[in-house]
């Protein structure tokens, strides 16, 4: 029996939001975790990405800290109160989003700081007092060390992907933060896994937590039609593109290991007319949000990205992920496909099953998903060239120029991934110079004399034997030159 929002008792400000953003009932992590943390209890949560946690630990903290709310312009009327830590800038970035869309009719202030990006700003906003942090750990320190912010005051944190952040080294960082803090608070802590590094965190910074598992670890969600397909590497591209139209498929993420195939795989799609952008490590922090708004607004079809840059992306209504490669941990294919049929929608997830390693990397996924895989063919339509869309090519009412066809078979070629093998007219062939066809021949005597006698530069060429036509004396080039 899914349970309403109504019945939390939400402050109306908050339930305005929330009905703006169209949610009436709560995912099973938001029934659970909401009234634990309303009544101030710690919770320790094994939700995996896309079952609503976020709201789940903001709408409770934003309701407890409503008392403390304040039109004041001063600063000191505004301390930080909420700090949520989590391992990524797009996860920040997009988490920060969500507080500001629950926190809209309230006037509690929040702010995101992380790394990549100018300190400056970040700071001008922090001095001007916020309620909720959202950062990630190393920046939140570098503000702290330059003594930006204090958190002194805080009441509630939350350690979300916790198990990615120890992941990726932040356990020092972050108990240097949690150093900082005053002890008597709630903590919230989120991770995909509880593994035994997140039970001692847990047991360090947590008291008496409710555990809370909505989903087993390693599952994935139901609402997602998983497919395999068998690809020669040399395919794959071709293979994306056809499913791409066959599924009519508008926007999708696609998967690759690499920073380099991930460069590449993006410009070709772009070649073949998609409109595609690459996320991966090595693009700016600007370039990575402008990357993602633009796919967020459409503007972008296809997100080729890597694990790092895309980890805990939250965008919302992908209906397909592709797995270009498979990942070489089974874990990012969870992560991975779950950017697609979240929050109940349905999704599709295609990966493509190249070599040998990529079958090993299938069976740590069986292993791990606890399901069996079976393989599907692609098959490829012969290339069937179509005399009427070639439009007056045949019919005689236009005469189509060498470069005009050329400009269409490399358009269609591009567009369908195969190339005709019969289309170009041979190309003219030049006229073969007979001197080059002629056996060698030692120079006579006289031949020798007259190349280098000035009188005999004039149509003498042509009469020389052995000596092409198109060979001019030396002397008569030179003269040329003088
Ligand atoms: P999260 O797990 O927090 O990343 O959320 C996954 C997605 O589910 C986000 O796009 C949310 O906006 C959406 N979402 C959160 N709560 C609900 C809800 N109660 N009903 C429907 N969608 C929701």
């Amino acid at each position: 029996m899914p349970l309403s929002f109504s019945q939390l008792n939400l402050a109306p400000n908050l339930m305005r939001a929330v009905a703006e953003m169209g949610y009436e009932t709560m995912t099973p992590i938001q029934a659970q975790a909401i009234p634990v943390v309303i009544a101030g209890g710690d919770v320790m949560g094994a939700a995996q990405t896309g079952t609503g946690k976020t709201a789940a630990f903001t709408l409770p903290l934003l309701q407890r800290m409503l008392k403390h709310e304040s039109a004041s312009t001063s600063p000191a009327r505004h301390p930080v109160r909420a700090l949520v830590l989590l391992p990524t800038r797009e996860l920040a970035d997009q988490v920060a989003g969500q507080v500001k869309a629950y926190a809209k009719y309230t006037q509690l202030r929040s702010a995101v700081v992380f790394g990549g990006m100018d300190m400056k700003p970040q700071t001008i906003e922090l001095k001007k007092g916020v309620e909720v942090l959202v950062a990630t750990p190393g920046r939140l320190l570098d503000h702290i060390e330059a003594k930006n912010v204090s958190l002194a005051q805080v009441e509630y944190v939350v350690l979300d992907e916790a198990d990615r952040m120890l992941d990726i080294g932040f356990l020092p960082d972050l108990e240097r933060i949690l150093s900082f803090l005053p002890k008597s608070r709630t903590t919230l802590l989120f991770s995909a896994t509880f593994s035994p590094e997140i039970r001692r965190l847990s047991a360090s910074y947590l008291q008496n937590p409710v555990t809370i598992e909505v989903a087993r670890p390693n599952e994935t969600a139901s609402t997602i039609e998983q497919s395999f397909y068998s690809v020669k590497d040399d395919d794959k591209r071709r293979a994306l593109i056809q499913l791409l139209r066959e599924k009519q498929i508008k926007q999708s993420f696609v998967f690759v290991n690499s920073k380099l195939g991930c460069a590449r795989l993006a410009r070709s799609l772009e070649q073949a007319g998609f409109k595609a952008t690459a996320l991966h490590g090595d693009k700016s922090q600007d370039e990575r949000l402008k990357a993602l708004d633009a796919f967020k607004k459409g503007e972008v079809d296809l997100l080729v990205a890597t694990d790092v840059a895309a980890r805990g992306l939250d965008i919302k209504d992908v209906p397909c992920v592709f797995n270009y490669d498979i990942p070489f941990n089974a874990e990012d294919y969870i992560h991975r496909i779950g950017r697609t049929g979240r929050a109940g929608a349905s999704g599709i997830a295609v990966s493509f099953v190249g070599g040998n390693n990529d079958m090993r990397l299938m069976g740590d996924i069986e292993k791990l998903t606890k399901q069996k895989i079976d393989l599907l063919p692609i098959e490829f339509p012969e290339y069937q060239p179509d005399i009427r869309k070639q439009g007056h090519f045949n019919s005689g009412d236009r005469v189509w120029s060498d470069e005009e066809r050329r400009g269409h078979r490399a358009a269609r070629e591009d567009r369908t991934g195969y190339a005709p093998k019969t289309f170009a007219r041979p190309a003219p062939q030049k006229p073969i110079d007979p001197f080059f066809t002629q056996p060698y021949q030692e120079p006579t005597p006289e031949l020798l004399a007259s190349h280098s006698s000035p009188q005999a530069n004039t149509h003498v060429a042509s009469t020389r034997a052995g000596f092409s036509a198109n060979i001019k004396s030396k002397k008569k080039v030179a003269a040329l030159f003088s």
